[in-house]
């Protein structure tokens, strides 16, 4: 499988990156959008036609889903626009939350099934889209918020994203033995962090060693967050190998 990584700046868009966006795709198969951000269009845009993905949402904070309102207007409107509803897999509220934005009216609600073929994800049932069985894990975050954990039904290779999530079952389960865990580190470990929020570096190298991951990508990192001390804490206390991701960076496996 490929992953290519198109935004990846932590809770708000930076000088450097997109909020978060990822593109996953297995050999022959359509690619598929994971989370699309502030500012994640533009990415996605340059590398291929939106039109031709399909969609995961791991869940709604702007941070991983404010760029859906620009993929609505593309796939609707644009000259590469598509006949076919897109798939996509998404919180349970996604078509409340989008389609109030698409309304003209106070108090009602657009359709967006022209555009989207939607689906809410149920923790427990696994999905089948484009070469992959994905199944989601509840995540320890504000709001119907998932982790998810992928299988490449070709090769049986697996791939593991956190979401956002503070430390909990859910994001161990998600990443289990998987051959590679992208996993988000928003902060560096001090007193007085709010619970059931985030991962600091040192939790994300924790869950990492303990679901004996083969290879840690360490993601959403804030712009006011201090990488390198991140990345201390990553290493500290994981033993495969780990980095920071960067904007246009690929992996394959
Ligand atoms: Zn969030």
């Amino acid at each position: 499988m490929r992953l290519k990584i198109l935004g990846c700046s932590g809770s708000v868009i930076s000088t450097e990156s997109p909020a978060s966006c990822y593109l996953l795709q297995s050999e022959g198969h359509r690619p598929i959008i994971m989370d699309i951000g502030n500012g994640a269009m533009g990415a996605i845009e340059d590398v291929v036609n939106p039109s031709e993905c399909d969609i995961v949402l791991s869940h709604m904070h702007p941070d991983h889903a404010a760029d859906m309102t620009s993929l609505v207007v593309w796939r609707r409107y644009s000259h590469l626009a598509s006949d076919e509803p897109a798939k996509l897999y998404a919180p349970n509220y996604f078509s409340t939350r989008l389609g109030m934005w698409f309304s003209d009216h106070e108090g009602e609600i657009a359709d967006l099934q022209d555009t989207f073929h939607i689906c809410g994800w149920k923790v427990g049932e696994k999905v089948e889209l484009n070469g992959f069985l994905i199944e989601p894990f509840p995540a320890d975050h504000p709001g119907e918020c998932y982790c998810l954990r992928f299988t490449e039904i070709s090769t049986g290779a697996t791939f593991a994203f956190s979401g956002d999530t503070g430390p909990c079952d859910g994001v161990l389960q998600a990443a289990q033995d998987v051959d590679c865990f992208l996993c988000e580190a928003t902060w560096t470990t001090q007193p007085g962090l709010p619970p059931h929020m985030h991962l600091t570096g040192r939790q994300a190298g924790e869950i990492a060693q303990q679901a004996k991951v083969g290879r840690l990508l360490i993601t959403h990192i804030p712009p006011w967050t201090d990488k390198d001390k991140v990345y201390q804490e990553v290493t500290s206390c994981c033993s495969a190998p780990a980095e920071l991701v960067t904007p246009r960076s690929e992996y394959e496996w």
